[in-house]
This record gives C-alpha cells, structure tokens and sequence, in this order.
C-alpha cells in the first residue's frame, strides 16, 4: 500500500490487494529503525525480516485492517517499511495483486473525487 494523494482520491484505501499478496521483507535492523512493533514482524533469516502474515502461503500483513476491495487501512502506516513505501498504484506489482484479487485494473475505472 503506497502513500495516499493522487488525482483519483487515493485507491489504496478501497484495495489492500498488495498487503495480501507478497512477502514484505526488509533488513532487519529497519524495523527498530522505523518503529515497527515487534508482534507486528517475523525473522525470516539472520539478517532479515518480513511484515508478519505475509511470509504464509496465503499472505495477509496482520497490520492490514478492513476488507479487500471494499475498506482497508495500515495500522501502521508512519512506520511500515521500505517494500511498501516502493510499490505505486499502478505499477506492475499493483497490477499483479489486484488481478489476483480479483480487482481490476484502474483504467477501467471511473475516476472519483479527491
Ligand atoms: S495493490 Fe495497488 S491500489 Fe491496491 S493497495 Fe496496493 S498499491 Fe494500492
Ligand atoms: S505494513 Fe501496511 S502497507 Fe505494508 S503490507 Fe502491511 S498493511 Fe500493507
């Protein structure tokens, strides 16, 4: 999920396709650096961590709140890490977890006020 502001209103909050889809992973020590509860992170390797949730088969970030597709927030939007700060609505990552959402792209879509 990606910072809010663009023409259309910001898509994120009506998505979370992207927090459902991938493994969140960073450098460990960014987690402290940002401020990332503990409970809210999983090591995944020595020098690695991941959003916890989304390191499972079936990924959801547990700081995602609200429905897919419809209503959703960050529960730690000032913190979360880099992955999610470089993802764009739009982009082909977006594209990918929205499609396997079952959400569609945003061209076929009316824009709405911001
Ligand atoms: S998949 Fe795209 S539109 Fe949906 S939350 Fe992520 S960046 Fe935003
Ligand atoms: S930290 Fe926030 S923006 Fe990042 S995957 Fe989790 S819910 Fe999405």
């Amino acid at each position: 999920m990606s910072k809010p502001g663009n023409v259309w209103g910001n898509p994120c909050l009506q998505c979370g396709a992207c927090c459902a889809t991938y493994r969140v992973s960073f450098y460990w020590a960014e987690a402290e650096q940002r401020g990332l509860p503990d409970d809210l992170i999983e090591q995944i390797s020595p020098w690695h961590a991941c959003m916890a949730g989304t390191g499972q088969p079936e990924p959801r970030c547990r700081a995602l709140a609200g429905t897919i597709g419809e209503s959703v927030s960050c529960l730690v939007y000032p913190q979360r890490p880099e992955p999610c700060r470089e993802l764009q609505p739009g982009d082909d990552k977006c594209v990918r977890a929205r499609r396997r959402h079952g959400l569609g792209s945003f061209d076929d879509e009316t824009p709405r006020a911001a």
